[in-house]
């Protein structure tokens, strides 16, 4: 049978798993499960993946890229060393290294994949992640939720009927679901969350902590200093780790602002107090999840935790005080989703498991039409038809009428989206019906949509009185993305030559282009002075006033420093401007 991997493509951490004897495999890279999702170029220009690019991220900021899924789906292009790429492309160098290793691991090509995105992930975002595999060359055969895994991996070898809360808490995004599984069957009645919380805020939280400490010791601002700061991003994160199986962390900087050093001790209990307001806003999450899907937290017979920070012991604390049960935390929850994709790739390659996948859509789809908003009648009103959390496939109707008499064709616009404006809602497409008999208004035309389980929407107008009908699929395939993949493709293939002949050639620095009657090794420093001062100008309009002004100066320097042929102080402003850009972009 062929071998189907699951993918969790995480913002932080991406793994890989197959199927094997039955049971899910995560394929370790480097000894390690967990990979990070962090694509970087190296000093030489060769593409580097995962740890390696995650380990160059203080020292070369500029040349790795973190969090790529963040930005799935927008038409940006993110710089990553000399070069531009979209963010289907940079998630298709991790999902590549992915495939590697598991071909690796079973010494055969691997052409098809699950893929899982957050139950959030709209229809461009869950497109753009298909297309990352197309790049990758591989055939993405679905596109899973992400709680929809986890209950798949837990409901592997479970036969009995359940409901189950996944309670997914990761580096920067929280969501919770509630799945039910009956008769084998898994389906996700509802899911919430909040795509700006997650592990990181308690490191900022700790951060703050130690900023005010250090302060009230010693007079000193560590805001004003962003070497400091980048240190304590490190260390914060350390610490917290510490804290989910000790009582006690301690933090240890030497010469964090000139001579002074840092030693604190940190009590979890402390810590606890900090994140606990965060947490509570989880609480708040589970309660319009249960709402959703009409369960009272009595009826939950199991709560999954997926996502590094559910390591906090708090975390389990309050869940269990919230909802009155323990939650299960059997299986790794930063493996969990991977290996639900692998047993969804696993059915679908034709294995036998107890459990079929229901998947639910996580937006309403719908229309516009005349209607009341805001007690007066609008033109433009959303018009719900297939509602968030129905399971799929789904195939929903209803009926509009026409406004004019001899009116002969209508224009169907679909949205997605929860807003009671058409146009606050996300436009997926639109199409005209035309050739409508000649009668007065109110001419009957059903308009019918058909969600299937990848999320690809058929729409269908029908004249009633005649059948005159016209179906539009708006197909993910061929809804209007912004990537062209024929351009990806050979963005990609082009890089990845230049990267053998940069490598062939040996040169350092080949990818700074040498100009004619410039000096080779000013040259390395001017392009790089050239490029910090176009990205520190990106940020002007985005920034608070004091970091814009710091700015500002730093490019007046840089300028001055060019101006003067002063390499040395134009170094120095270099790796400041590069400080300033790491510590503000996104
Ligand atoms: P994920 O996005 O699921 O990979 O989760 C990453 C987040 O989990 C980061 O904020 C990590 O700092 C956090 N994390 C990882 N391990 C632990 C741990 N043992 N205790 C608390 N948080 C952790």
């Amino acid at each position: 049978m062929e071998t189907i991997v699951g993918i969790d493509l995480g913002t932080t951490n991406s793994e890989i798993s197959l199927l094997e004897d039955g049971k899910p495999k995560v394929i370790t890279i480097d000894g390690d499960p967990i990979m990070p999702s962090c694509v970087g170029i190296d000093k030489s220009g060769k593409l580097i993946v995962g740890k390696a690019a995650k380990n160059q991220i203080i020292s070369d900021p500029e040349s790795t890229v973190l969090s790529i899924k963040r930005k799935m789906g927008e038409h940006i292009r993110v710089r990553l060393g000399n070069k531009e790429f979209s963010p289907e492309e940079i998630s298709s160098f991790i999902l590549l290294e992915l495939k590697k290793h598991a071909e690796r691991y079973l010494g055969k090509t691997i052409e098809k994949a699950v893929i899982t995105v957050p139950a959030y992930f709209d229809d461009r975002q869950r497109k753009a992640t298909k297309d990352a595999g197309l790049l990758a060359g591989l055939d993405v055969v679905r596109i899973i939720n992400e709680p929809t895994a986890a209950a798949l991996a837990y409901d592997a070898g479970h036969i009995e009927n359940h409901k189950l809360l996944v309670y997914d808490l990761g580096g920067g995004t929280f969501d919770v679901s509630l799945v039910v599984v009956e008769n084998g069957v898994v389906e996700v009645k509802a899911s919430h969350g909040d795509t700006k919380l997650g592990g990181d805020d308690f490191d900022q939280l700790l951060i703050n902590h130690i900023i005010q400490d250090f302060k009230t010791r010693h007079g000193i601002d560590l805001n004003e200093d962003l070497r400091a700061r980048r240190r304590l991003l490190v260390s914060a994160e350390k610490a917290k780790r510490e804290l989910s199986d000790h009582p006690f962390a301690r933090i240890r900087e030497e010469y964090l602002y000139k001579d002074l050093h840092l030693d604190i001790e940190i009590s979890r209990s402390n810590y606890e107090e900090m994140i606990r307001p965060l947490l509570q806003k989880t609480l708040n999450c589970i309660q319009m999840c249960l709402k959703d899907a009409s369960i009272l937290p009595r009826e939950i017979d199991k709560i999954i935790l997926v996502g590094g920070a559910t390591r906090t012991p708090l975390v389990h604390e309050i869940i269990k005080s919230e909802i009155g049960i323990e939650p299960h935390y059997e299986i790794s929850p930063d493996l969990i989703v991977s290996m639900g994709a692998a047993i969804q790739g696993g059915v679908i390659a034709g294995y036998k498991t107890h459990s079929i996948l229901v998947d639910i859509t996580p937006y309403t789809f719908g229309t516009s039409a005349i209607g009341e908003y805001d007690g007066q009648t609008h033109l433009d009103v959303f018009v719900p038809i297939i509602k968030r959390n129905t399971p799929l496939p789904v195939s929903k109707g209803e009926v509009f009428y026409t406004v004019a008499d001899n009116q002969e064709e209508v224009d169907v616009n679909i949205y997605q989206g929860e807003e009671p404006l058409a146009e606050d809602n996300i436009f997926i497409g639109n199409f005209l019906v035309k050739g409508l008999s000649k009668v007065p208004g109110g001419n009957e035309i059903v308009l019918n949509l058909e969600l299937d389980i990848n999320g690809i929407l058929k729409v269908t107008a029908i004249e009633k009185c005649t059948g005159l009908s016209k179906v539009v699929t708006m197909d993910t395939k061929n809804i209007k993305t912004h990537l062209d993949i024929a351009a990806a493709q050979k963005n990609i293939a082009s890089f990845l030559t230049d990267e053998a002949e940069d490598e062939e050639a040996e040169v350092s620095d080949a990818h700074f282009e040498i100009v004619e009657g410039e000096e080779t090794e000013k040259q390395p420093l001017l392009m790089k002075a050239k490029d910090l001062r176009k990205r520190a100008e990106k940020l002007l309009n985005s920034i608070g006033q004091e970091d814009a002004q710091e700015i500002r100066d730093l490019l007046d320097k840089s300028r001055d420093a060019v101006n003067a042929g002063d390499t040395k102080r134009l170094s120095e402003i270099n790796t400041s401007l590069e400080d300033m850009i790491f510590y503000l972009e996104d």
